[in-house]
């Protein structure tokens, strides 16, 4: 009997660890149902890639910037982590020049399609131009790429002003949304209209996320002509389940901080007593918003981890003291998803970005909304408003301070909230299930991910069948 050769499958991230993290998860999923993945990013960003392949069998291959390109990344970073938006255009055009570059890989590895974030819309027709399918990796769910494509195609907010409210049409729930929650990504209109003409040339998009939790809009998003989608997610529970590698995730293991953090959980007696609190891995608050989020979190009166990523801050003196044995502060990186799988932990103060958010429903406790830009705020009304799983802190006018009142409000009512806390925890716990069950053999999730593998599978066969 013919051996039927594994389907080879390069994964090209955006180097940001929001879309890094979830590729690479894919990648994983991807090796675990027989096919051969292999990681393609540069050497700045080998430290960061390497330790979350280690022990898997994802292969990682080098793609270095011609000198020409090298010069334009600003301040010689390879990563968005951290990076000021202004700096954001010249790190885009950077990898741009890398496409002469992959296209020697590809016309020399040739492999059996390509997963390449949307960002990366060249790659659509460097793949074309071979013969490889592609899948684009938008980093978010349905619900929010069906928001998108609504705004998109209507332009309902452009006739808005700045705090007007405006209802998304053409989605099966009622949602509203104010202007100044558009994603700043509608401020590129080329650029959208360049992902999308990419996207139409691909062979599909492939979805972080999974049908039971937000059913019609992956019909709807799906119904759209030529357009075909894989929902193959959550991607860090089909492949962290009974890890231990999720303790490194990404991050620092040696951090005291971390350590500091996980006995402090172990130790807590009450199964859901602690908020996590972690803003994502590119929002930085300036000082004043995190003092009102500091004391917030004491007033609430809630054992609190939380994730402070600005390095300069400093909670005022005799606060760490006050807060001992009750709330634990990570500087820098934290386990986000063991954290949250902790059965300490009972509630996520979350910025909404896609991963947290699908972590967060995962994980299954209900979650405090507080976006802060991208498509974050229509995550939020997913959570809140769809789900159900989620309480919206109270925040004025776009880019106002969030007071400490408001934060402490919005933790009590999740964590506590009485009769609705209470139907918002179980929702949240079905929805944790849900997650589970989608990845489980037989699982939505795991039949997507198996089917789409078939079709590649085929897709390959009938291509080299065709070939003289
Ligand atoms: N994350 C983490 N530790 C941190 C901060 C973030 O593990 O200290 C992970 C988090 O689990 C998620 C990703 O980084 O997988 C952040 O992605 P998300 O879409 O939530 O937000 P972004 O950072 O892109 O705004």
């Amino acid at each position: 009997m013919a051996v039927v050769e594994p389907l080879r499958v390069f994964f090209i991230p955006l180097m940001s660890p929001g879309h890094m993290i979830p590729m690479v998860d894919m990648a994983k999923l991807f090796s675990r149902h027989g096919a051969s993945a292999t990681i393609v990013t540069t050497p700045g960003n080998e430290p960061l890639v390497r330790p979350s392949v280690a022990g898997s069998s994802v292969d990682l291959l080098l793609l270095p910037f011609p000198p020409s390109a090298a010069e334009l990344l600003p301040g010689g970073r390879e990563n968005l982590t951290f990076m000021p938006k202004s700096d954001h255009a010249r790190f885009f055009d950077a990898f741009f020049a890398l496409r002469p570059s992959l296209e020697a890989l590809l016309r020399a590895r040739r492999p059996d399609c390509i997963v390449t974030d949307t960002m990366y819309a060249w790659t659509a027709d460097a793949a074309a131009a071979l013969g490889i399918p592609r899948l684009v990796f938008h980093g978010h769910g349905t619900f929010p790429q069906c928001v998108h494509d609504s705004l998109h195609l209507r332009g309902t907010h452009k006739k808005k002003s700045e705090e007007e409210s405006f209802l998304v049409e053409g989605i099966p729930d009622r949602v509203e949304l104010r202007k100044s929650e558009v994603s700043s990504i509608f401020q590129w209109e080329a650029a959208l209209d360049f992902w999308k003409e990419a996207e139409e040339k691909s062979f599909g998009v492939v979805v972080n996320s999974f049908y039971a939790l937000e059913p019609e809009y992956a019909e709807l998003y799906r119904r759209k002509p030529g357009r075909r989608a894989w929902c193959v997610g959550p991607v860090s529970l089909a492949n962290c389940k009974g890890s231990t590698s999720i303790r490194s995730r990404g991050g620092n293991n040696n951090n005291p901080e971390v350590e500091h953090c996980l006995e402090r959980l172990d130790s807590v007696g009450t199964a859901g007593s602690v908020v996590y609190v972690c803003f994502g891995s590119l929002n930085e608050f300036e000082p004043e918003q995190l003092d009102e989020v500091a004391s917030g979190l004491e007033e609430s009166g809630y054992g609190f981890v939380w994730v402070v990523r600005n390095s300069g801050w400093a909670a005022e003196e005799g606060y760490e003291e006050r807060v001992k044995g009750r709330g634990v502060i990570i500087r820098g990186w934290a386990p986000q998803t063991l954290i949250l799988s902790h059965p300490a932990v009972g509630g996520f103060v979350t910025h909404c970005g896609w991963n947290s958010t699908l972590e967060g429903v995962a994980a299954g406790v209900p979650m405090v909304t507080w976006p802060v830009e991208y498509e974050q705020f229509v995550n939020e009304k997913l959570i809140c408003q769809v789900l159900g799983v989620g309480v919206g802190v109270e925040r004025g006018e776009a880019g106002a301070v969030v007071r400490k009142e408001a934060v402490a409000k919005a933790v009590a009512e999740a964590m506590g909230g009485g009769r609705e806390g209470e139907r918002r925890r179980e929702k949240a716990r079905e929805y944790a299930a849900m997650a589970a069950a989608a990845v489980e053999e037989g699982g939505s999730s795991y039949m997507d991910t198996a089917g789409l593998i078939q079709e590649l599978r085929e897709f390959r066969a009938q291509a080299q069948s065709a070939r003289p």
